[in-house]
């Protein structure tokens, strides 16, 4: 079965949106756990966030994505990542410590 990369990347406007709900489950379970293991495993900040994320993709490319899709489904995600950083970074003001 082939694997729908757009699928997996396009906001829906139901209470059931991929997008919306997979980066609900990353941002409570997966990021606190890779920062935990880190920690416990006495290993440098986002050592397993970037390795974690990277093998994830490389699972992805050995059931048949080609390295180019996963990147340009990535890439796009990160540009929405990337946005909803600097709106945050907008709506908070400055940044605390700094004035
Ligand atoms: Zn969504």
């Amino acid at each position: 079965m082939a694997i729908d990369l757009d699928e997996l990347v396009t906001h829906d406007p139901s209470d059931h949106c991929v997008v919306c709900h997979a980066q609900d489950i990353v941002s409570l379970t997966l990021i606190p756990a890779a920062a935990a293991w880190e920690a416990t495993a006495g290993l440098p900040r986002f050592s397993t966030a970037l390795h974690g994320a990277a093998g994830l993709i490389g699972s992805m490319m050995a059931e048949g994505v080609p390295r180019a899709d996963a990147e340009a489904a990535l890439s796009g995600l990160l540009d929405e990542i990337e946005k909803q950083i600097a709106e945050e970074g907008a709506l908070a003001g400055p940044a605390q410590g700094t004035a």
